[in-house]
């Protein structure tokens, strides 16, 4: 049994409180422990390796390559009847359309990078400017350029993607903004269908490139090479081989001696001075359903975004929420809207082997950021995924599904299907994100009535689609399952040798599992929560360290950019005016 208490016992007093254990703290927990600072780590969800904070031994993960145990027993999945979140798509929906799941990550030390596939490109240049380049020129949206630059944050995506073991080719995207460094490692062997798409690809005018992943290629820091074993995305890994933080700088924070983590310890509450502006300690449920309070100089919130607001919400109930003399708290959130399109081919492509996604394309993405609302191929989409799938239980629901809406179930043709496996070894999945349009309506508030398991109110989540990310998604989708001659650059199914493609109906609840905004950073404190250091403008000791800061969302994935955001937090909390000197 795992424990959860890690790190020094013996610490009794803090520098740094941090509220969360995943891609936005491990950064933040490393950087302080490593420059002396007493950091306290609280995580709400239990740990799921054995020896993580050993110096002699690596972690034992309690995981492993079982469908049963993840898709069908939910083993990291959070229990939505303990921690429900409501949803609505308008204040015109009345409280709530339902309650359940929205975008909901794994709550366990490490958080959702230990189950992602952990795909780590770095953003463009051109989002960090998004306000300068679209303006208002967007109807509805809230479009605003972050309080840094892509130049700001290299020299921190550098430091994070050495402590991660970042695999990746440089140069080989062409989109790919200026790097200082390599990648620590050269990218890993790549599945048949992603070579099979490259070729397509480069017939239909794109560049594939190999994924920048958080996957070891060959042996480093003492983990092990991928084995390519297949079960990556939803999945922690078996050996250590993906650099989830918890394997990486949570451990790294355990070892150096400055660092408690306790599990199954969830914040309920930030406690406040009188004057509103100084955190004095955090409330919060321990594992054994006792109240507790702990106490440090500076606090970090590295919840993840709707917890976050939830967080700052919770603690002035009845009030506007800590932090909000904006009254932003909550607000701009976003998820990437993600198109899915499928292509069926007649051979077998293997596509359940590897590391999940190992190449993608840029290519609508692009550099150019000129909108115009009645030309849909200017509307910013995203980097595309290139997939196949990889669960037999998965895929044998899909054909009991489709023969009990056909026909009825014949136990004899299920059967050929599962033998021929059109949904496992013939198909090619394309997933494209795309900008998604921050929106003051789309947000995170309490909801009136639903309480989490604890008693606690449950978030409430009111977002809908901007028509900036739904002409992307239109627009790119016909492009890329069009299996007529003569589209040019369109037809990739087609020039791949599809047999047949379709785009995928859209999720009625958003389920990217990229969640931005809510805190969004920025110099004017009457349009932002947090300044350009993560510190909220409104409070002395209060920092966020995770992807609530986005105050856009770019097309690519966020985790790499979180972990460099949660890295230029530290250092700035470290040698406030000299960063620099943290990271070198
Ligand atoms: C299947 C899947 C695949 C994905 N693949 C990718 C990918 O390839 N690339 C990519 O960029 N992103 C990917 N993502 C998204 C990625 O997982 C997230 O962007 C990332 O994990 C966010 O990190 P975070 O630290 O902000 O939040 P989290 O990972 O959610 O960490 C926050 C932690 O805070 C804890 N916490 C919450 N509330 C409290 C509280 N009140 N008290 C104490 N602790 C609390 C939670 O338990 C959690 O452990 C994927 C997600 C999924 C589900
Ligand atoms: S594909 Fe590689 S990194 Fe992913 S779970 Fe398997 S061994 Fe781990």
């Amino acid at each position: 049994m795992s424990s959860k208490t890690l790190g020094n016992t013996a610490l009794t007093s803090f520098d740094v409180l941090i509220i969360g254990s995943g891609a936005g703290a491990g950064p933040v927990a490393y950087l302080c422990t490593k420059n002396g600072l007493k950091v306290l780590i609280l995580e709400a969800g239990p740990n799921h390796f054995a020896s993580l904070d050993d110096p002699q031994n690596q972690p034992v993960p309690e995981h492993a390559n079982d469908e049963l145990k993840y898709q069908v027993r939910s083993f990291i999945d959070v229990d939505t009847r303990m921690d429900p979140r409501a949803w609505r798509t308008a204040p015109s929906d009345g409280d709530r359309l339902s309650v359940g799941d929205v975008n909901g990550l794994p709550k366990h030390v490490g958080g959702g990078m230990v189950h992602a596939d952990v795909k780590m490109p770095r953003f463009e240049q051109q989002d960090f400017m998004m306000g300068t380049l679209l303006g208002q020129k967007v109807q509805n949206a809230n479009f605003a350029d972050w309080p840094i630059t892509y130049d700001d944050l290299e020299p921190y995506y550098a430091w994070a993607e050495v402590q991660l073991g970042i695999q990746g080719l440089k140069g080989a995207n062409p989109f790919e903004p200026p790097r200082s460094t390599d990648y620590p490692m050269p990218p890993g062997i790549p599945m048949y269908l992603s070579t099979l798409m490259q070729t397509a690809l480069a017939t239909s005018g794109y560049t594939a490139f190999p994924y920048p992943t958080a996957v070891n290629s060959q042996p480093y820091d003492g983990r092990p090479a991928c084995a390519d074993c297949g079960y990556c995305s939803d999945y922690g890994c078996p050996t250590n081989a993906k650099g989830s933080t918890a394997v990486t700088l949570i451990r790294k924070a355990l070892l150096s001696g400055n660092a408690l983590l306790l599990a199954e310890t969830r914040v309920t509450k930030l406690i406040m001075n009188g004057a509103k502006d100084t955190v004095t300690a955090v409330q919060c449920v321990d594992p054994n359903g006792n109240t507790v309070q702990y106490t440090a100089s500076r606090y970090v919130l590295a919840a993840s975004p709707i917890e976050d607001a939830r967080l700052l919400l919770l603690s002035d109930l009845g009030g506007p929420g800590i932090g909000n003399s904006s009254n932003m708290v909550g607000r701009n959130l976003m998820f990437h809207l993600q198109t899915s399109c499928v292509g069926i081919f007649n051979d077998r492509l293997h596509g359940h082997r590897g590391r999940t996604v190992d190449h993608g394309f840029a290519d609508f993405r692009g550099v150019a950021a000129s909108y115009d609302p009645n030309d849909p191929s200017t509307a910013l989409g995203g980097i595309v995924e290139i997939s196949g799938s990889e669960r037999p239980i998965n895929e044998a629901e899909y054909y009991a599904e489709i023969l009990r809406l056909q026909l009825k179930f014949d136990g004899g043709l299920f059967k050929k299907l599962m033998r021929q496996s059109p949904f496992r070894d013939r198909i090619v999945v394309l997933t494209m994100q795309a900008e998604d349009a921050p929106q003051a309506t789309n947000l995170v508030d309490l909801d009136p009535a639903v309480v989490d398991f604890f008693g606690t109110p449950a978030p409430r989540i009111t977002y809908s689609n901007n028509a900036y990310e739904l002409a992307a998604s239109d627009y790119r989708g016909k492009m890329m399952v069009d299996m007529t001659d003569g589209n040019g650059k369109g037809a990739i199914f087609k020039n791949a040798g599809a047999r047949w493609a379709a785009v995928t109906p859209r999720d009625a609840i958003p389920a990217s599992a990229h969640i931005m905004g809510t805190l969004r950073f920025g110099s004017d404190p009457t349009q932002s929560v947090c300044d350009a250091t993560g510190k909220l403008h409104d409070i002395q000791n209060l920092y966020c360290s995770d992807g609530a800061l986005f105050p856009t969302s770019s097309g690519y994935n966020p985790t790499m950019t979180i972990c460099a955001l949660s890295t230029w937090v530290g250092a700035n909390m470290v040698f406030p005016g000299q960063p620099q000197m943290a990271i070198q």
